[in-house]
């Protein structure tokens, strides 16, 4: 018989969940049997969603189905927390003192840790099992205090060693891999990492949660408000211990040392994963003790991670503002599946849009710039730093000076922080509101900061996108500071550059910057009609069907305007905007920037980049040195950066 490969492979999945090991398949519940269904595994929750819907459990009276109800939300809750613990640890400006492991999460992890989740879906089956097998269970009060204190002493007398034993048992050869390796594989620990594991763990942690809850139920004393409280509190734990970011204050433990042995730390469970010999327990340090695996470092390193005092300085700081409230709901700290992947308008992030709007509002009022994400090249810490202003707030004459307060102060931190160079993106140079970065330098002498536009590059990557061979380009945007740079580099390779543009007085003043024999190459021009043979565009001003119109069929348009245009001819090439993909070997990258695809970084962040790589001195501001466009250029690529 010939199965498709796919459904081989499902099959084969399922099979191993329910079948003992045979040397083709992996270990038995060592694999999700709903693991290559994608999205689809959502479905799973369906027969339990129509049974809540079908009796209309909400109703009064329907008391028989609430539990189908409840059930569902509580799974819900419980992703919540989850969410909710990762939003926390990476909202960086809150944290980034008392992070426990430095480096930074990414791609990869992301990716491995996609399905996060499945141990959802087997938990809340088991829970519908208990109540369709134990009818009593489905009319509970809603809460009952003796049913607390028992689940309590049945978590420490039977949940805590459960879980301390079998974990200890994972870590033996035998298990290790086939087990347990799946949760130890993520390098950074996190919420989501909390849920990672295999089939067969998560039923031991079932177990653990089981017998609390049971155990109180059948003498009486369960509880609607017990089930929530335990289960959640239970996920919050979990979530604590994996979220790399130490939460509880330093002195705690040696004004009350019996603590030490009541409730771990995410330092204690970050060093079981560091280390893997020591730290075993759920959450009670107490069974560590008595078993003998108590780290020693545990509440020393405890200490000094929550004094904040271990902070790396950054090299380079990409100085970043908010495109618009969209792009404000793209942050890694909101869903990390979504600021994993190239920005674009989806469905479930229309909700979140009022309260994006209502933070923009908030951060014009209070917020300082601040950080948002960072990854490790070559051994540099690079970072991002957001001003917390939108791209309309560029264009509103009364908001120029609080903006440029804003990134004055930004400046003068990275300057005490001893940050080696600072790169202003998109707005932050604008010509209009600080002449591309020169306001800054000009205030400010003594910066030990370089101030970067990393302009530069971005003429250069724009640059080496023309074909050597074009003998004519028509160029819109031309005395812009880019449109400028790209006109006056061509003119002296003796390229014929048709400039869009009416005012003759710059037009001028770029002309006479070439040489006397280059001259001739520079041709104003007033009207897109003068381009209509002209199959080279390079557009750096937003163009409109008609004018797009008149271009030659099989026109390449090249482009360095933001917002990108839009691409209506079907028989023309349309550019991207200038970026630069980082070289392999950087680590900790884990967020995309904006609509760039994975590991690709805006032309003028990968500038400033080079600017730190290579140590220069000087000031990058102003209008672009066309005589340094190769030379960036060649950096560029000498450190690895390669054109998208
Ligand atoms: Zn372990
Ligand atoms: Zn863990």
């Amino acid at each position: 018989m010939v199965f498709c490969p796919a459904i081989r492979e499902r099959t084969q999945t399922i099979l191993h969940f329910f079948l003992p090991h045979s040397s083709q398949m992996g270990a038995p519940l060592s694999s999700w049997p709903w693991q290559n269904f994608g999205s689809f595994k959502y479905l799973l929750y369906g027969p339990l969603v129509a049974m809540a819907v079908g009796s209309r459990a909400w109703q009064e009276g329907k008391t028989g189905q609430v539990w189908c109800l409840h059930l569902l939300l509580l799974f819900a809750i419980r992703g919540f927390v989850h969410q909710l613990w990762w939003s926390f640890s990476s909202m960086l400006f809150l944290t980034r003192k008392r992070r426990i492991i430095k480096e930074g999460i990414d791609f990869e992890q992301i990716d491995r840790e996609w399905d996060w989740d499945n141990f959802l879906i087997l938990q809340i089956f088991i829970g519908a099992m208990v109540f369709y097998l134990f009818p009593s269970s489905r009319e509970f009060p809603l809460w009952d205090l003796k049913g607390l204190f028992i689940a309590l002493l049945l978590h420490v007398a039977v949940s805590e060693p459960l879980f301390y034993w079998t974990h200890r048992a994972f870590h033996s050869e035998q298990l290790f891999s086939r087990y347990h390796t799946l949760h130890h594989s993520s390098p950074i620990p996190n919420s989501f990492t909390a849920g990672r594991g295999t089939p067969l763990e998560h039923l031991v942690m079932s177990l653990a949660m089981m017998v609390p809850l049971l155990g109180a139920s059948f003498v009486g004393a369960g509880s609607v408000g017990l089930y929530y409280a335990y289960v959640l509190l239970f996920d919050f734990l979990r979530c604590m211990g994996h979220s790399n970011v130490e939460v509880f204050p330093g002195g705690l433990f040696e004004a009350f040392p019996f603590l030490r042995y009541l409730i771990y730390t995410p330092t204690y469970h970050t060093l079981h994963h560091t280390e893997k010999n020591s730290n075993y327990c759920l959450f009670m340090p107490l069974f560590d003790a008595l078993g003998g695996t108590l780290n020693i470092k545990s509440w020393s390193l405890q200490k000094e991670i929550s004094s904040g005092k271990n902070i790396q300085v950054p090299d380079f700081v990409f100085l970043a503002h908010v495109v618009d409230v969209w792009s404000s709901l793209h942050a890694p700290f909101i869903f990390r599946s979504f600021s994993a992947t190239a920005f674009r308008v989806v469905p479930h992030i229309l909700l979140l849009w009022p309260g994006g709007f209502f933070t923009m509002l908030m951060m014009w009022g209070w917020s300082k710039t601040f950080l948002v994400s960072f990854y490790n090249l070559h051994g540099r810490l690079h970072q991002y730093w957001v001003v917390p202003r939108y791209g309309f707030q560029y264009f509103l004459p009364f908001a120029k000076n609080g903006i440029n307060n804003q990134i004055e102060s930004a400046i003068l931190r990275a300057d005490k922080l001893g940050v080696k160079v600072l790169s202003l993106a998109a707005l932050n140079k604008n010509e209009a509101l600080n002449g591309g970065g020169t306001l800054f330098v000009n205030k400010h002498p003594n910066l030990r900061v370089r101030i970067v536009h990393g302009n530069t590059l971005t003429a250069a990557v724009i640059l080496n996108e023309i074909p050597k061979d074009v003998k004519e380009v028509f160029l819109t945007g031309a005395t812009s500071k880019l449109g400028r740079a790209i006109a006056m580099y061509l003119g002296r390779k003796k390229v014929r550059v048709l400039m869009l543009t009416l005012s003759t007085e710059r037009f001028r003043k770029i002309q006479k910057e070439v040489p006397v024999d280059c001259q001739q190459y520079l041709v104003q021009v007033t009207k897109y009609q003068a381009a209509q043979n002209c199959k080279t565009w390079i557009v750096g001003k937003w163009i409109t069907f008609g004018e797009q119109r008149l271009a030659p069929p099989g026109t390449y348009f090249h482009q360095f305007v933001v917002p990108p245009i839009a691409g209506f001819r079907r028989d023309c090439h349309y550019g991207k905007l200038a970026a630069m993909r980082l070289p392999l070997d950087v680590k900790g990258l884990g967020m995309c920037e904006y609509t760039l695809e994975r590991g690709a970084v805006h032309a003028c962040h990968a500038g400033g980049m080079v600017h730190c790589l290579e140590e220069w001195t000087h000031h990058e501001v102003g209008a672009i040195d066309v005589d340094r466009i190769d030379l960036v250029w060649r950096a560029a690529l000498k450190h690895g950066l390669r054109p998208v």
